[in-house]
């Protein structure tokens, strides 16, 4: 099996293709990214110095529309890594059948080392250094890991001065003052709690008896505990890089969320502490917070933490992948064999590009919405396309994560062969 988290997710587009008719012609255009930008960008520290950092920015798919994906800032950011993250991105919009495709960015970073004003001054220098790469028609970032709404705000002012055009569309998930959309926040945790809701109603389930772990307590991780802990499902961990915490009878999750979000009241860009300073409960590893016996487990942190190695030892019946990759190809087909049923990626957290692109749309026709218009519109996506992806797994008796895949390569090989293949090319009817 192949190391490279690219070629992994690769291998699972190849076996959602076996189960579909679709042009070889197809798989080969999604098999490459469509471009690939690499940039060194110096920037001045606080005491003086010059340092560089790598920024990256694949664009992977524009058949179906612009390139959206976010900006992740971490010390393990890789061109391989963003590659497979706009892959997924791609497929991610053909499931929920927005009109855009696949993009995503970064920099080998660790912005917990930066001051505030060094974070400001790389964030505005991705942008001077891939902006002939993205725009509001041709690539569209947005948060991810390690980067927020003030980040893209930067960012947009960014774009816009150098541009002399005030361009709001250019990025999303920003601050609601610089034309950020209402719902935008807790998007890509509300929509897999969407999910969650439709499983809900499936099994009559009763959410006091469910028992919840969620690993990372960033933008996805906190709002999935908070949404879920409202509801009355019993949420007993939660974890951040620093580690985790477990109380059997069930976390306060309202305060675990303001006690973290307490320094941004000071305009901090990031929370400082940990959620393990934050409760009285058991201390635990985020290898340990996966293993517990829970009924819904929800990766929420970065990619490749449920493997060959820890796959069998996984006790939760559902696993709601709100990270991006969260789960090996092998540690899948152990989790499929020992029933736990997996909402991918794909569908998990696509509610983040969803508002994203209802944040987009917003900021190209200068109307804004409700509130109560977002969640709407974003519930009945969700709840659409999860059906939809139901139906075929339990046609076709495949995993969820096929049968996702399956749903968003028909509909991106609708739109592929719509411009022609070579079946079209030789054939002799005129
Ligand atoms: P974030 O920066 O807001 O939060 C990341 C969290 O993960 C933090 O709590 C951090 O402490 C924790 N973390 C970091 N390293 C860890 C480790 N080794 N073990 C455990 N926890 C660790 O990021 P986010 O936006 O919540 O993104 C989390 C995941 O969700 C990523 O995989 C991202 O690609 C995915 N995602 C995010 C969005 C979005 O809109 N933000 C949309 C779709 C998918």
């Amino acid at each position: 099996m192949a190391d490279s988290i690219f070629e992994q997710a690769l291998v699972t587009l190849g076996e959602a293709a076996k189960y579909l008719e679709i042009d070889d012609e197809v798989i080969a255009r999604l098999k490459s990214p469509r471009s690939a930008v690499e940039v060194s960008i110096p920037v001045r520290m606080d005491d003086g110095s010059q340092k560089i950092f790598r920024g990256y920015r694949v664009r992977h798919n524009v058949t179906r529309g612009p390139a959206k994906g976010g900006i992740r800032f971490h010390p393990n950011v890789c061109m391989d890594e963003v590659k497979a993250l706009a892959f997924w991105m791609t497929i991610k919009c053909a499931v929920v059948g927005i009109p855009l495709g696949g993009g995503k960015g970064g920099v080998a970073v660790d912005p917990k080392c930066l001051s505030k004003m060094e974070i400001e001054r790389l964030s505005r220098g991705y942008i001077q250094h891939v902006f002939d790469a993205i725009g509001p028609k041709k690539d569209i970032p947005a948060p991810d890991v390690y980067t927020n709404s003030m980040i893209m705000g930067w960012m947009m002012d960014e774009y816009s001065k150098i541009k002399r055009e005030y361009s709001p569309a250019v990025i999303t998930g920003k601050p609601i003052s610089m034309g950020g959309s209402l719902g935008r926040e807790d998007a890509t945790a509300r929509g897999g709690y969407y999910c969650i809701k439709e499983l809900e109603t499936l099994h009559q389930w009763i959410p006091s008896q469910k028992r919840v772990a969620v690993q990372g307590f960033g933008n996805a991780g906190q709002h999935i505990a908070r949404l879920l802990y409202a509801d009355g499902y019993n949420v007993v961990a939660v974890s951040d890089s620093a580690g985790g915490i477990y109380k059997q009878d069930g976390l306060h999750i309202p305060s675990i969320v303001q006690e973290k979000l307490k320094s941004k009241r000071v305009k901090a860009v990031y929370c400082t502490g940990s959620v393990c300073e934050l409760e009285d409960a058991e201390n635990i590893t985020n290898e340990q917070l996966l293993e517990l016996d829970v009924d819904i487990l929800v990766p929420a942190a970065l990619e490749n933490v449920i493997r060959q190695d820890n796959a069998g030892r996984i006790q939760a019946s559902v696993i709601l992948e709100l990270a991006n990759g969260p789960v090996t190809t092998q540690a899948d087909a152990i989790l499929n064999q020992n029933g736990c049923m997996v909402i991918p990626d794909i569908l998990a957290n696509a509610g983040g590009v969803t508002v994203s692109y209802f944040e987009w749309a917003q900021n190209n026709s200068g109307f804004y919405w409700e509130l109560s218009e977002v969640h709407r519109r974003l519930k009945d996506i969700m709840a659409k396309e999860f059906w939809h992806v139901m139906n075929i797994m339990k046609r076709h008796d495949v995993s969820m994560r096929i049968a996702a895949y399956m749903h968003g390569l028909s509909r991106l090989n609708d739109t592929i062969v719509s411009q022609g293949t070579r079946d079209y090319f030789v054939s002799k009817i005129v």
